[in-house]
């Protein structure tokens, strides 16, 4: 069988390689075959970019963290009906309903913003990412304090 061009550069690599399978942990010591000997598992050369923590990416975090929020909210108001006949109070509901609206369309916005937020300077990164972190707070109090002012 004909080895691709990947394979023969993995194996020359995997020649000098002395650490762990990737899949099982098992130590690898110059291991002669693109699987590994314990687990099967195969063994490929790749390039990765490392994860980074990205202000994007923290403020993404608020953003669907937030939804968690509201839809755990208002899955509330559902259960408190099914299970107890309490009645659904729309003043409640519909706040609920508009902000999980509201999130998902600034999700989509937020998604093709990446390439901007990343493009600011350090001090507006740090601020958009300690907004996102603080953002689920934000909405559940914003939410909890609408509650508690209308009952
Ligand atoms: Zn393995």
């Amino acid at each position: 069988m004909k080895q691709t061009e990947l394979e023969v550069t993995t194996l020359v690599f995997l020649g000098q390689y002395d650490g762990p399978c990737p899949h099982c942990a098992f130590h690898l010591k110059k291991p002669q075959s693109i699987h590994c000997s314990e687990c099967g598992g195969g063994l490929v050369l790749s390039l990765e970019k490392p994860f980074r923590c990205t202000s994007w990416l923290l403020f993404a975090f608020g953003l669907i963290a937030s939804l968690g929020v509201c839809i755990d909210q208002v899955g509330l108001f559902f259960a408190a009906k099914l299970y107890q006949g309490a009645p659904l109070v729309w003043k409640w509901v519909l706040p609920e309903l508009i902000f999980i609206f509201v999130l998902f369309v600034g999700l989509f916005f937020w998604w093709k913003l990446r390439h901007w937020s990343q493009s600011r300077g350090v001090v507006w990164r740090r601020v958009i990412g300690f907004i996102g972190v603080l953002m689920p707070i934000i909405w559940f109090n914003v939410l909890f304090w609408l509650f508690i002012f209308t009952l």
